[in-house]
């Protein structure tokens, strides 16, 4: 296979709003280096992190091309290792840096092949996203039948995913989302209170949750939206509970003094994804969960729209807006 030597990709050279992402049509195709492949993207997730990214909330070097994964085909070989076989054609999903481009070269051991009768779309869909609830659910806090948990955004492209992962495990689930429509998206999925949080009714959350819980609050809250809820999340813990911080949506959580966790002896964790899949053995065995998932049809995706590459600074807008439901996808 002929390579070209330009390609499409969109660049930040400094941190700012949706604008600083700039589309380029002639930005170099890179090498593979030693333990590297190059992909040729088809479909690349828009995930939260990569606002962080463009924002400077986190910091990262720039110029930079945003975009934490991708699927598509193999299209060249990097020297050195390659202990999963990867062939030139192989349809491969990846987790690294570049994605908002025709072609990435990653690293051989956060990429997989994906199997037949996975889309490529369902499973940008689910991938990044996917993994982290999937590590949420069993190794921040490992959710047990009955238990109570509060899920924040939980249309949104993680939360639609962690809502149905907690009802396959059986817990009982409250989710809080913005507007009548997320509202009733979550409902479908089976979680037991929904709140729309921005509502005039929703406004007092915690009370809801305390009502529902008779006065106990909740086993374990997954808070991704941060600054705008992080003191109801508290209160609306049970004690001796635990809240797991995984994102800053509405803005990072200020410094917390230890000893506000005293009164209810309140556990805190704040993961991330890429500590739980650091060896190549934790990388397959979430991956291989959320391939099972897929194909028994277990894990349902929702796509909120699939934008060209040429319009991610939309996509950005539309994330940040509040704008959508389930994941935002480029095609590349
Ligand atoms: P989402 O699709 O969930 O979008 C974010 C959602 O947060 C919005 O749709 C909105 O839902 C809600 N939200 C609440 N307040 C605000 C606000 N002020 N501004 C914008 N949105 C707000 O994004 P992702 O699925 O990509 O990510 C979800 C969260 O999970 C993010 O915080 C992300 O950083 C985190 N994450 C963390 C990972 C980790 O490893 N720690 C890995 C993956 C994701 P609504 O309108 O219903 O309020």
């Amino acid at each position: 296979m002929s390579l070209p030597t330009t390609m499409k990709a969109v660049l930040v050279e400094q941190t700012g709003g949706p604008e600083v992402l700039q589309f380029k049509t002639d930005y170099p195709v890179p090498t593979p280096a030693e333990g590297q492949l190059l992909v040729k993207n088809n479909i690349c997730g828009i995930n939260y992190i990569d606002t962080y990214f463009r924002t400077g909330l986190y910091p990262s070097p720039k110029p930079e091309i945003l975009g934490r994964e991708a699927a598509g085909t193999v299209a060249a070989v990097g020297p050195g290792p390659n202990p999963a076989n990867f062939q030139v054609g192989d349809r491969v999903a990846w987790l690294a840096t570049g994605g908002y481009a025709e072609y990435s070269a990653v690293s051989v051991g956060k990429a997989v092949k994906i199997p037949a009768g996975v889309s490529d779309e369902d499973l940008m869909g689910s991938f990044l996203s996917g993994l982290t609830v999937l590590t949420l659910a069993k190794e921040t806090y490992p959710v047990q039948a009955g238990e109570w948990v509060l899920l924040h955004a939980a249309a949104g492209g993680a939360g639609f995913l962690m809502t149905q992962i907690l009802k396959s495990i059986g817990a009982k689930v409250i989710g809080t989302a913005g507007g009548a429509e997320k509202v009733a998206l979550v409902k479908s999925l089976g979680a037991d209170v929904v709140i729309d949080y921005r509502s005039e009714e929703g406004k007092d959350w915690v009370k809801k949750v305390k009502e529902v819980t008779g006065g106990r609050g909740v086993d374990v809250v997954y808070d991704s939206v941060g600054k705008d809820t992080w003191e109801g999340s508290l209160e609306a813990v049970k004690r001796k509970g635990t809240i797991v911080w995984f994102g800053n949506a509405s803005g990072p959580v200020p410094p917390l003094p230890l000893n506000k966790l005293s009164p209810k002896c309140v556990k805190i964790a704040r993961p991330t994804l890429f500590g739980y899949i650091e060896t190549r053995e934790e990388f397959e065995f979430y991956v291989n969960e959320l391939f099972r998932l897929l194909q028994s049809g277990q894990l349902k995706v929702k796509i909120h729209k699939i934008y060209p590459l040429e319009e991610v600074a939309q996509a950005h807008k539309d994330l940040e807006g509040r704008k959508s439901t389930g994941k935002l996808l480029l095609r590349a």
